[in-house]
């Protein structure tokens, strides 16, 4: 009898190998297709040589494959009987179209396992000495992305929900928009001088981090030359932020 096929949704930390799970360590040895996206240099060393690997390469507008078409190869391969990891920055379900794939493989009647991931959305920040929430600062956090416009008419975000919320911001793939989203979180009525970090490449040999005042940041930002992928982080928390390294997993 043919053995049933399976897909596992994967997080694969936010980018050091020693920060993936064991569970997807486990899960990636006896993969028979791996589908994945841009991955840092150490990670990318653990795909299993023997599988097929398929590199989805969905980097802005240069990518290479579709949604849908990935989510077709994952489906039509896990019923040829395959095991197929779909791995992927972080965690899967945040920000990662994870939820899409399990909808996918769900619809065709393909069994899942999700394997939870390191998000770079608290692990970035951590790194460089900003936990999310302190007990003086912030008793909660928003995750958001910034890759919507924020001028766009009908905004997925609540703005002025935004500009009141006493809790920390975090803001993934914001870099492009991160004058607009300061900008208007200030006309809104949030403290020009909240505090700001953006650490570009956490974890990473070219970890940067760049502080300044929300009122200032979108300049400071430029003038920087800051790059994607980086991890905003805007609130008092900030001030926690040390130039030591807190990660011993590069
Ligand atoms: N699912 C992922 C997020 C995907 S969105 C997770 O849970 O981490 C991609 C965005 O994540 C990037 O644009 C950037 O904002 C952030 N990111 C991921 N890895 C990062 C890293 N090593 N350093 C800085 N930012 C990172």
């Amino acid at each position: 009898m043919k053995q049933k096929g399976k897909a596992y949704l994967v997080g694969a930390g936010p980018g050091s190998p020693d920060l993936l799970t064991i569970r997807a360590r486990h899960v990636l040895e006896k993969a028979d297709v791996v589908l994945y996206d841009q991955l840092a240099g150490g990670v990318r060393d653990l795909l299993p040589k023997g599988s097929e690997l398929i590199d989805c390469g969905k980097s802005g507008a240069s990518h290479t494959m579709e949604q849908g078409e990935i989510e077709r190869t994952m489906v039509e391969k896990a019923l040829e009987g395959k095991r197929v990891v779909r791995l992927k920055g972080g965690d899967p379900f945040l920000f990662g179209r994870g939820g899409e794939e399990l909808e996918a493989l769900r619809a065709a009647g393909v069994p899942v396992e999700l394997v939870p991931g390191v998000t770079s959305a608290i692990a970035v920040p951590g790194c460089v000495g900003i936990p999310v929430t302190h007990r003086s600062h912030a008793s909660e956090v928003v995750i958001l992305t910034g890759h919507e416009e924020p001028g766009k008419e009908e905004s997925s975000l609540d703005w002025d929900l935004l500009a009141k919320f006493r809790g920390t911001i975090v803001i993934l793939m914001g870099v492009k928009n991160l004058s607009s989203i300061a900008s208007r979180l200030v006309a809104r009525g949030k403290d020009p001088e909240t505090p700001v970090a953006i650490i570009e490449r956490g974890l990473d040999a070219g970890q940067r981090v760049t502080v300044g005042p929300l009122g200032k940041i979108g300049e400071i930002g430029k003038q920087a030359g800051v790059r994607p992928p980086a991890v905003i982080v805007i609130g008092g928390v900030v001030g926690l932020y040390r130039e030591e390294d807190l990660c011993g997993a590069r």
